[in-house]
Formats: C-alpha cells, structure tokens, sequence
C-alpha cells in the first residue's frame, strides 16, 4: 500500500469508545470536594452533569459503547483521513514517514466536536434544556454550538474577553450555530463581579470563564454545564481520533514509532495516544508518546503535581493535576487553546508514570513549523496544532541526522482559518516568545490550596 490518504469507511468507523482507566497501572488520586474536601460522590456533580457522563468520568470499563444517535452525527465527518505528509518529507530530506491524522475536517474545524456531540446527547436525553460553557479561542464555544443546535438545546458560552476582542470571527460562528455568546469577565456572575471590581479592564482567563459557567449552571436547574476538555469523559470521547488512527496505520501496514500531539487541557493528546498506550501496555509494542506545550504556559514541563482547583473562584471540584496556579495568568500567546493552568489527570498520571514525553516549545518556533507545513501540505494549522507540527519537524530531522526510517504520526487537532491574524504577526516578525519566568511561576505555585 502506498496511498497518501488513508481512508475508513463509515462501517468502519470505531464502535466503542477506549477508557483507559481499565489499563493504566496507577489510577490518579480523586476529585475532592472544593468545601469539604473530601471525594466527590456522584450526587456532587449531579447539579452540573448528567447521570451517565458521571458514570462514564468513574467508569473502569474497557470499551463504553458510542450510541446511534452520536454515531449518526459523527459521520458527517468522521472517519477522519490519516494523511500522508510526502511533500514536507521530501522538503525535510528526511528518511522517517510522517502521517497526520487530520480533524480540521470536522464542520466545527478542531477534534472537540467528538466530545460536543456526545455531552450534548447525554444532556439532552436527561431532560435538560440549556448548557453553560465557556471558551477560550472559540473553538470549544463553537462545537458545543453547533451541537446543541444539532439536539435542540440552548447554549451560552462565557468567552474570555481577550479572544472576545481578538477573534470577532469565532464569536460569528458560535451565533451562526445560536450559541448565545458573553464576553468574561461579565456582570451576569458573582464571579464574574468580583472580577471587574478588582480590574475593570480585566482580559479573563479561561480559569476565570469556567467560574461564570459553573455558576451560571448551578443557579438554574434547566441548565448542566460542560467543559471541553481535562475531564475523564472528555478525553475518553476523543479516543475515537487514536482508535481511527490504529487502524489506518494498520491498513497502511505501519507501526507508529513515535506519536505527536499539542496539550492544552489534554483531550486531543490523550484522545490520540491512549490507545497506542493500551498496546504499549497490554501487547509490548513500543511508541513515543510525546506531548507537546507552550513555553510560555509549560503545566506539564514545569507545573507542579498537586491539588489545586480547575477554575478561578474555586468553585470546582480540586482535581489531582500538574498545575501552573489557578491564579496563573497566562500571556496572550496566540495559541489560545494551550493557555489552561492544569491538564488532564489521567494524563497527568501517565506522565508521572513515564508513559508520555512531555516537550515545551516557544511560539517562533512554532509558528516557523507552522508555515512550513502549509506551503507543502497546503493546510494551515491552528496556532495550537502547530505546536504538534513543530514537533513532527524536529523529529523527523533527527531521523535524516540518525538516518532512521521511524514513521511518525501526530494528531493535526484543528485548521487555523480563523487564526490568521497571529499568522499576520508571525509573518510581521512581531511574535515574541514568552518563557516563563521563575519567580513568576513560584508566585502562582504558592497560591495552591492546601489538602
Ligand atoms: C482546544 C484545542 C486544543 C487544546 O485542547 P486539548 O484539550 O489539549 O486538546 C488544541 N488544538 C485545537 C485545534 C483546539 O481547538
């Protein structure tokens, strides 16, 4: 087999979900209660979730079934293309094969419409009406949307009000799908009042738009709340991208020596990788699982394992996580969505555990990657997959330097369409790198609340 697109059909598409809570040796420590602090039941999240993404968030079950309805409306869509990148190959000189698993395809143009869908559907099948979420770029703003309209259900998204500015496009897009959008900081929340009060010209973070969702959720009973990425739930609908992917890379008769994927919360990386990781564990194949951050916001690289709350006013529950500080803010790097504090716990676990690399890049570097990429392969990354790119580029170069023949594989997270303005920076020459400084982040590490 020699093709460059590597397709499935629809029939082929994947049937269950992968939890790799059924597989990885150390599970991480619990949620706690952000008042009590003891482990949260599922009666505590009941005023926020539905009844089956709790069981789904504690499951241990290895495969959790995707139902009709969902899979109905993944196909318009999905299976999404593993492509080939021959011709940034042959621009790199480089031995190693590169493939990319490619959803940009999604109509909401990033993975996390594989999440939206199903959270929707659960919500909907539950009796509730309306979901409260917030954004950070708009692409989570604008898959929730989109498939809330899909189940007939209302939707707000609280935007952090930099990328409110920044990104009028994105809040088009979220209103074209009837999603009702809010600039955060807003007055619609106690959180959000305490917020203005303090700074009036306060930009928001997404820690800061997670309290005004919540809120907003707990208040009204017709509404439940989701979030787009971090959570098991999460990151176990992604594992559609990985479970695709196995299967093209054995249709193309290939074996993945390394896998590549951006982390901002988690949900892409852990989506693609996990199940590479259930062969690593249960079969002894062996993959690099590399995940790749910012500098400029490095929770995996530098953040600190330990309790701390997954949102500003402390209204969630503490979630066991490497951690930046909630009361971290991050500088307005122009990957938006890897401005997170923490990530995923499962994530964080496997990390501990050795199972995956963690990498941290500056946005030059990235964004030089990035253009590469789209002059051979005629696609433009997100600023955030660019940082997946940046890596595949510097792999494959070692390879051409070792003269090994590795294929590399990395999850191509999102298209950059509506991210042309940072391009426009980058060509400017007026990108700047943000490394972290140290006493900054000791600063926010001390603020960490005490189990
Ligand atoms: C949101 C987003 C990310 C980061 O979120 P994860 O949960 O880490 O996947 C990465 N890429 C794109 C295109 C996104 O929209």
């Amino acid at each position: 087999m020699n093709e460059t697109k590597i397709l499935l059909s629809e029939a082929e598409m994947p049937e269950a979900w992968y939890n790799v809570q059924a597989d990885l040796p150390n599970l991480p420590k619990p949620p706690l209660h952000p008042v009590t602090k003891q482990p949260v039941g599922p009666e505590d999240l009941a005023s926020i979730f539905p009844m089956e993404l709790i069981k789904q968030e504690a499951s241990t079950e290895k495969w959790i079934p995707i139902p009709d309805e969902i899979r109905e409306i993944y196909r318009l869509w999905r299976p999404s293309p593993l492509i080939r990148a021959r011709r940034l190959e042959k621009a790199l000189d480089t031995p190693a094969r590169i493939y990319f698993k490619y959803e940009g395809v999604s109509p909401a143009g990033s993975h996390k419409l594989n999440t939206a869908v199903p959270q929707a559907y659960y919500n909907k099948v539950e009796g509730i009406k309306r979901l409260a979420t917030e954004t950070g770029a708009g692409q989570w703003g604008s898959a929730l949307s989109m498939a809330c309209q899909f189940f007939g259900l209302e939707c707000t998204v609280y935007m952090v009000k930099v990328s409110y500015q920044q990104k009028p496009y994105r809040r088009s897009l979220m209103q074209i799908f009837g999603g009702e959008v809010i600039p955060s900081p807003s007055d619609r929340t106690e959180s959000g009042r305490r917020a203005l009060a303090a700074n009036p010209d306060s930009p928001g973070s997404l820690g800061l738009a997670i309290s005004e969702a919540v809120e907003d959720a707990v208040h009204r009973p017709d509404t439940n709340y989701a979030l787009g990425s971090v959570l098991n739930h999460v990151l176990l609908h992604q594992t559609i991208i990985g479970l695709e992917t196995k299967a093209q890379l054995a249709k193309a008769g290939e074996q993945a020596d390394i896998a590549i994927g951006c982390c901002g919360g988690g949900s892409n990386f852990s989506g693609f990788a996990f199940p590479f990781l259930d062969d690593m564990i249960n079969k002894g194949t062996k993959t690099r699982l590399i995940a790749v951050e910012p500098t400029a916001c490095p929770t995996l690289t530098r953040g600190k394992l330990a309790y701390d709350f997954g949102d500003v006013a402390g209204l969630t529950p503490l979630i066991y996580m490497y951690t930046l500080g909630k009361d971290f803010m991050p500088p307005g790097i122009h990957a938006g969505g890897l401005r997170y504090h923490g990530d995923a716990p499962l994530l964080c676990q496997a990390t501990k555990d050795g199972f995956i690399e963690p990498v941290a890049y500056g946005q030059k570097k990235v964004f030089e990657s990035a253009i590469l990429f789209a002059r051979n392969e005629g696609i433009v990354p997100a600023p955030e997959t660019a940082h997946a790119v940046a890596c595949a580029v510097e792999q494959a170069i070692a390879c051409r330097e070792a003269g090994e023949r590795k294929t590399i594989v990395f999850a191509f997270s999102g298209h950059g369409h509506f991210d042309l303005a940072a391009y426009d920076n980058y060509l400017a020459g007026e990108l700047e790198d943000y490394p972290l400084p140290e006493d900054e982040l000791q600063k926010a590490l001390a603020g960490l609340p005490q189990v």
